[in-house]
Order: C-alpha cells, then structure tokens, then sequence
C-alpha cells in the first residue's frame, strides 16, 4: 500500500474560501515526493489535515495505512511534520526539547533516544545549551529531530529551506537525503522547482487547490 493515500480530500474555511478541491493522491512507500506550487494552492492545508490539525470537509485520508478517521492515533505515529515555522521553547536545551517531545509519544528509552538523534543531526555538543543560542541551521535540525523522535516512517517537511541562505540550504537536502537513504518516505512542500528538481524523485504540482500534475521528475521535466 501507499505511504500517503488521499480521496476526494476537500477543505472549506469558515469564511468560505474552498483551499483543496476533493483531491486524488497517492504517495508512493519509499518515494521522496515533492508538492509543488505557488502559495496559496492549498499545501499547507493539505499537510494540515494528515497532521490532524484541520478538519477536512470531506473526503479521505490514509497514512501508512491508517484512516485519519477511524484511526487517528495510528495514523498521527506514523508521519513526523516538520512545520514551517520554528516551534519549541527558546529556554529548553536541544536535550530536554526532544526528551519532553519523547514523552508525549510514549518512546520507551527516552534519554537514550534523545541522544541518539541529537548525535544524528550533530547537535550532541549543544545538548544542554539554551535553544536560543543556536544558529539557524541548528534550530531547523532540532525541528527535524523533533519530528523524528517516535520513529515514523513518514517524514513531511513544509517548505524546509523557505528563507534560508544557500548554505543552510544545502545541508538540510543533503540530510534529507540522509533520511530518505536510511528508509523513510519523505514528502515536502516548495515552492521552488528546482528544489523540487534537485531532490525528489516524484513532484505533485498543486495549483489553486487542484493537483494538476503527478509524475515522477524526469518525465515532468522532460514536458516543461
Ligand atoms: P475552520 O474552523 O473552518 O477550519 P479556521 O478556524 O481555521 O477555520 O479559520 C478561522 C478564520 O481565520 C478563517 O475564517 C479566516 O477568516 C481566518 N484565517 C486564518 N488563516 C487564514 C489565511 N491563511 N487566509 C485567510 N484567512 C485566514
Ligand atoms: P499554501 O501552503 O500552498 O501556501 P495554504 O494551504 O496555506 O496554501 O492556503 C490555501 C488557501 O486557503 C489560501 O487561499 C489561504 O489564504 C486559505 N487559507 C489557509 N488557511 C485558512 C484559514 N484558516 N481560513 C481561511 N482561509 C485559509
């Protein structure tokens, strides 16, 4: 089965703007999948929904398997979100961020795991500083370590390099790619193509709630 199974997933806001158009997708397991498009197409409500954090108006929606609505809890532990905007305590450490994020999934071993995947995005020697002193490219590993503390075998990352410098950007692709080698789905959202080009193996192009392509990337560069 699919990593990512969506059907007829339509969402309506309280004030009427209609943000996805009852939308068929599937993400393949094992793909590094890309959702491509402008803002405002409807990207982040998707990835809102598979997070449990909007209600969809209709539709359904499977994760690993898991109905979103027949089985939350199931479906919530088997995706990571790695949002768009930097979420944790600037007065936690790296160290008690990922510990209290263990906690809430129940992660038997919790200290152990915390340090585990702090030495996995290098930031073992920062365990036990404030979050706030950390640098830009700091905080976005922490944000994946975050998202990675119960193990899910989906990762989903919204607009990971949004407004980082070339740098940055670089190294979050190559641990992407780290993540994806080592087995796990990941899908992002860009609004860059040639993010979208550079990293995954299949794009998705959402425009205006829509998808209006689905290819894997060198058959939908070849059309450009
Ligand atoms: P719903 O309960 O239907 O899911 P929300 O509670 O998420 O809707 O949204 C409440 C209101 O917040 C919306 O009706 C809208 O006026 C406003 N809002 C929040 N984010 C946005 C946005 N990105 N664009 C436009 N309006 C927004
Ligand atoms: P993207 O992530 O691709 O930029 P979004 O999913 O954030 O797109 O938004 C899709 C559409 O829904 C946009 O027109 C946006 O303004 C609107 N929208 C997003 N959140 C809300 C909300 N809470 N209430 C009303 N409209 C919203």
């Amino acid at each position: 089965s699919n990593a990512i199974s969506l059907k007829g997933l339509a969402k309506t806001y309280g004030n009427g703007k209609v943000a996805l158009h009852g939308i068929d997708l599937d993400v393949p397991r094992g793909s590094l999948f890309g959702l491509l498009g402008p803002n405002g197409a409807g990207k982040s409500t998707l990835i809102n929904i598979l997070a449990g954090m909007v209600n969809k108006s209709a539709g359904q929606a499977t994760v690993w398997g898991f109905d979103i609505d027949a089985h939350p809890r199931n479906a919530k532990a088997s995706i990571g979100i790695v949002p768009q905007e930097i979420l944790f305590d600037a007065f936690f450490t790296p160290f008690e961020t990922l510990e209290l994020q263990a906690g809430l999934f129940g992660v038997p071993r919790a200290k152990r795991r915390t340090m585990e995947l702090l030495r996995a995005v290098r930031l073992d020697d920062k365990a036990h500083v404030y979050s706030r002193t950390l640098s830009g490219g700091m905080k976005r590993r922490l944000m994946v370590a975050k998202a990675m503390v119960h193990n899910p075998p989906v990762l989903i990352l919204d607009e990971p390099t949004a407004g980082v410098d070339i740098e940055l950007r670089q190294q979050l692709w190559a641990y992407v790619k780290t993540l994806h080698a080592d087995g796990v789905t990941v899908i992002l959202t860009t609004h860059y193509l040639e993010e979208a080009e550079a990293l995954c193996d299949r794009i998705a192009i959402v425009d205006q709630g829509r998808i209006v392509a689905n290819e894997a990337t060198p058959v939908l560069l070849a059309r450009a």
